[in-house]
């Protein structure tokens, strides 16, 4: 079987990181099994459709490095939508329904006051040919259910296991609106037919869907393809994520300096029996991917996870792959890698060494603790060449002439050099610093 799936999300907002865990685990799941993946923009409703959201999706996806083999628009599909409810009409599957929203609103208060599921009543079916016409010469447009079989529907779930549900316990859902537009159920079923989707991997929010959906394959005349629906993720205190989407979105999170392959690193590995540790490619992470490793338990986002993995990942960047951002921040030539070297052990986000690279290369105030202490250590600065060792020898040289150790001796010397309490380590930036700008703000001045 050719492995084929589909990551379709609706054009009405920004990606958050539970879409993007969708769409990871769809593509790892594709690329490891040599399948497809299809990016299927999920745009039939176009008065919520908005083409700076499709935008926004390719954006995000090629930034989280998924790509995909082809990309299909729903709003571009609408006959073969028009065509498949033909047929469904023509086996007496779907069937046109006339009350208002607000109708059956009050129908399913009715229900639910008597105890009762609220699972719409079929009441069209019984309108008789006369009944129709005199709704619609009232000026009721219909919408169309699909009639669904009284019987039990199940299926295999690679994530949940053994699923059913039986036909009388759901609505018959709509699949036409009264504008004549379908809504999500139907095109859904017609494009994993007709893109051979073998896997539809999901958020659990869709298991309702899928057992209608399993029908509607059959009464098209397809089999369903295997359903995977994965848990949706929760915040560290195991509340739903929905309230913190807005800061939770992969443009927001592109702008705070989050590393693309942190977040692939995370999402690839939350709720499977993998520990979660960054990897440095996402070939890697194709390799270790298996459907079998994901759990039913939900799995808990937590931000701080993520600024750990993206500090990991930093950490171990080697600078031909960081030297064209560096070089948009400004820090380049022949110093640049020594200087990468230096900093990035102490990097949480990549742009922050830009503020490194001013300390080391560009004139800054010093932070003066002890003046006299300071111009004795600066009138013992050894000559360059500078190197690694240099701090050693230095320092031993100030020790010995002051009496000062541990933090009496090397704290003023961190804040005169670079004015900050903390940082990468002193042997490291001192050379980068050199000589001329280390005796003077060793001294007080500005340089
Ligand atoms: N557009 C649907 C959603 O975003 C797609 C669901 C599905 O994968 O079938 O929830």
């Amino acid at each position: 079987m050719t492995v084929a799936v589909r990551f379709a999300p609706s054009p009405t907002g920004l990606l958050h990181v539970g879409n993007a865990r969708v769409a990871i685990v769809n593509w790892l799941f594709a690329k490891h099994h040599g399948g497809y993946f299809i990016l299927r923009i999920d745009d039939t409703d176009a008065e919520r459709s908005r083409g700076e959201y499709v935008d926004a999706i390719r954006e995000d996806l090629r930034w989280l490095g998924l790509e995909w083999d082809r990309r299909v628009h729903q709003s571009q599909r609408l006959e073969r939508y028009a065509e498949a409810a033909e047929r469904l009409r023509a086996a007496e599957r779907l069937y046109p329904c006339y009350e208002t929203p607000e109708e059956l609103e009050a129908k399913r208060k009715r229900q639910l006051g008597r105890g009762l599921p609220p699972v719409y009543d079929r009441a069209a079916l019984r309108l008789t040919a006369a009944d129709r016409r005199k709704l619609e010469a009232e000026g009721r447009r219909p919408h169309w259910r699909f009639l669904l079989d009284h019987e039990d529907v199940r299926w295999e779930d690679a994530v949940r296991g053994t699923c059913h549900y039986h036909g009388s316990h759901l609505s018959d859902p709509v699949l036409i609106r009264g504008d004549g537009t379908p809504l999500y159920t139907l095109p859904s079923v017609v494009d994993d037919i007709e893109l051979k989707i073998s896997h539809v991997i999901r958020g659990e929010d869709h298991v309702t869907n899928t057992a209608a959906q399993i029908q509607l394959f059959r009464a098209l005349g397809a089999e369903p393809p295997v359903f995977a629906h994965l848990p949706l993720l929760t915040d560290a205190g195991g509340q739903g994520l929905s309230k913190r989407l807005g800061s939770l979105s992969l443009r927001d999170l592109r702008a705070q300096g989050i590393e693309p392959l942190a977040l692939d690193s995370l999402l690839a590995k939350l709720g499977t029996s993998d520990a979660i540790d960054v990897r440095t490619s996402l070939d890697q992470l194709v390799d270790e991917f298996d459907l079998g490793k994901l759990g039913r338990a939900t799995p808990k986002f937590d931000p701080a996870e993520l600024e750990h993995l993206n500090a990991r990942l930093l950490h171990a960047l080697p600078f031909d792959e960081a030297a064209p951002r560096l070089a948009a921040l400004g820090i380049e030539g022949e110093d640049a890698p020594r200087f990468w070297e230096a900093v990035r052990g102490n990097l949480g986000r990549l742009a922050e060494a830009a503020d490194w690279w001013r300390v080391c290369a560009t004139p800054m105030r010093p932070v003066i603790e002890d003046a006299g202490f300071l111009a004795e250590a600066a009138a013992l600065l050894p000559p360059e060449p500078w190197d690694e060792g240099t701090w050693a020898v230095w320092t031993g040289a100030v020790k010995a002439a002051t009496g000062r150790k541990g933090k009496d001796l090397f704290h003023p010397l961190r804040l005169a050099l670079t004015a900050r309490e903390h940082g990468p380590e002193l042997k490291l930036l001192l050379p980068l610093i050199g000589r001329r700008r280390a005796s003077a703000r060793l001294t007080g001045a500005t340089a």
